[in-house]
């Protein structure tokens, strides 16, 4: 293959550029075996890869190798509504399955916000999260079984498409979020369910951030648990409205976005309640949608950050580091000190309900200087986020970017335990190498040369 075929499989949507020796796209699972037992017999390094929006640098060769790319294998989307399950090949569009449930009256509730370009096997891999994680979970939840392609390149299924399954430990659910460290996802079992009757949009904007945390705390102790919950700081305020005017107010410091879902009427009343409550604590304005148009105009202003924000300058480093809930406005507090004693552009949204935010940099990489002070913002966003008794990733996954971070979260031992895992599965280390697990010495660098 030449470089520049090379090239486009070089990257993804986080940080750094590693080339493989080779791109293979197999369409089927016995291809996928095959290549990986070669794989092992050559000691080759094998990086799954669905459509690169990984924002951790999953799918990068970063030891070169194979990049295995699964996005034709893309053969199966069977919905059986009757088991309310569907089967799929991992190259499959998320978006896709959504679309598909929906024509049954049923619902695969895992959103991510790449939903529209992100892979179901690139999903799975990340145990992928999005705004509907509040009130429904995330991939994990939602996963009865799979078929996988072992380092060695043997083919096992584990689950069922039964329910409830406790025969033997459960290795669904630790492949799922593995990264692809452990195996290959060839197929998926995934759960379905009853798509609810009604959905209701609440939008509330708050003069000061601090209270909007505390505001997102008591709806979630006041007994309604919204679908979502999304929030949004002044300064992604400020660069949505710059990007495409919605009438935003640039002057608020936070919007909270609110989705309620369930029986209509029960929908109506939760609105309103949740806006007595918004309004109680002092948010400047309450605004409930009447139509589904004016609902999808309240949302729009969420779906446009990160394009907005990307304009601001080019090089956006987004994490996800997620604390409990109580602890929301504490972060916030924290993010606040961060942004001003590093100098760096950092703007914050994200799934505010499951305290799953997103403190993302705005920079430009070219700026050695500005770059260095990001990696300290952001080491400091991570110590933050665990010191509060959250973690480093909710659900974008540790890839490169977080490895170096693992032990401050999981202590010596326990990221052993984890090591030892991988040791058993991939004695040969060539399943994804170089993610997860922190290399002696390994630092956070964004800085180039
Ligand atoms: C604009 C934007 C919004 C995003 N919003 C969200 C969000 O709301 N929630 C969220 O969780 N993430 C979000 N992400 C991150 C990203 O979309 C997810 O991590 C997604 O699951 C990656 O899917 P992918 O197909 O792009 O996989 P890739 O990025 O190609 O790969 C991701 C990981 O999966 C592994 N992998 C891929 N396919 C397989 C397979 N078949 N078997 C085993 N391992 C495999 C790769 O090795 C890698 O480690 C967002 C990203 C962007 C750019």
């Amino acid at each position: 293959m030449d470089k520049q075929d090379l090239a486009s499989y070089s990257f993804d949507a986080s940080f750094g550029i590693h080339f493989p020796e080779i791109v293979i796209q197999p369409v089927s699972t016995d291809e996928v075996a095959r290549i990986v037992k070669l794989a092992y017999q050559h000691t080759i390094p094998i990086c799954p890869r669905g459509q690169a929006t990984s924002l951790s640098g999953g799918p990068l060769a970063v030891e070169g190798g194979i990049v295995l790319d699964m996005t034709k294998m893309n053969q199966v989307l069977d919905i059986m509504p009757d088991d309310l399950i569907a089967i799929v090949s991992p190259g499959i569009i998320t978006g896709d399955i959504h679309r598909a449930a929906d024509k049954y009256g049923l619902m695969y509730p895992p959103d991510p916000s790449s939903s529209a370009i992100s892979t179901i096997g690139g999903n799975l891999a990340e145990n992928a999260g999005g705004p509907r994680g509040l009130k429904y979970g995330v991939t994990k939840d939602y996963v009865l079984g799979l078929e996988v392609v072992t380092p060695q390149g043997e083919v096992i299924r584990t689950g069922s498409r039964t329910v409830k399954n406790v025969t033997g430990y459960d290795l669904t659910k630790l492949i799922v979020g593995a990264e692809g460290t452990l195996g290959i996802i060839t197929q998926a079992i995934l759960q379905l369910i009853p798509k609810p009757r009604a959905t209701g949009t609440l939008m509330a904007i708050f003069d000061d951030i601090v209270t909007s945390g505390k505001a997102i705390s008591q709806i979630l102790t006041s007994g309604i648990l919204p679908a979502k919950m999304e929030i949004m700081d002044q300064a992604c305020i400020q660069a949505v409205e710059s990007y495409q005017p919605n009438g935003l107010p640039i002057d608020a410091e936070a919007i909270l976005l609110i989705e309620i879902d369930g029986h209509p009427r029960a929908v109506e009343e939760e609105l309103v309640e949740v806006a007595a409550i918004f309004e109680k604590i002092g948010a400047r304005k309450v605004i409930i949608a009447k139509t589904q148009e004016e609902s999808d105009s309240l949302w729009k202003a969420r779906k446009m950050v990160s394009p907005a924000i990307t304009r601001v300058k080019p090089t956006k480093i987004s994490e996800d580091a997620t604390v409990p809930r109580s602890k929301i406005p504490d972060m916030f507090a924290r993010l606040k000190e961060i942004r001003d004693k590093y100098n760096v552009n950092l703007v914050v949204f994200g799934h505010a309900g499951d305290g799953n935010l997103h403190p993302n940099i705005i920079a430009d990489k070219r700026d050695q200087e500005e770059m260095k002070r990001v990696e300290m913002a952001v080491a400091e966003i991570f110590e933050t986020a665990i010191a509060l008794g959250g973690t480093l990733s909710g659900e974008h996954g540790i890839g490169t970017m977080k490895s170096p971070f693992m032990e401050m979260e999981l202590g010596v031992v326990g990221l052993d335990m984890m090591k030892r895992i991988k040791e058993s599965w991939d004695p040969k280390n060539i399943m994804n190498p170089g993610k997860i697990f922190p290399k002696p010495g390994q630092k956070l660098v964004l800085t180039e040369g």
